[in-house]
């Protein structure tokens, strides 16, 4: 004894107005703090990016937040460059450079 109830489901949870073609998409300040590495390492999809960008143009305290983060990573990136002088850096390159002739035999 089953009956089914056509169109009653047609509208999943989650398939909402974000997904329905023609309609305006949007990301919210919760939404960028989650995505936001993602998008200063230019790791997200084209169509997500352009969102965060839009987001940014209209959301100040986004803005600020995402400059901060910026400035945190480029900080980051030039002390990790610093802290590796070119000898370790060298080191590695031998390093690899053995594991993969030894993965190639
Ligand atoms: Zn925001």
């Amino acid at each position: 004894m089953s009956r089914v109830t056509p169109g009653r489901h047609g509208r999943l949870p989650g398939m909402d107005a974000r997904t329905g073609p023609g309609d305006v998409e949007e990301i919210v300040c919760r939404d960028l703090v989650e995505v936001v590495t993602g998008y200063l390492e230019r790791e997200m999809d084209p169509h997500r990016h352009a969102l965060v960008e839009e987001h940014l143009v209209i959301c100040e305290g986004c803005r600020e937040y995402v400059g901060h983060m910026r400035r945190t990573a480029g900080t980051l990136q030039a002390l990790a460059a610093e802290a590796l002088p070119d000898q370790r850096r060298s080191e590695l390159l031998d390093a690899f450079d053995a594991w993969a002739k030894g993965r190639r035999s």
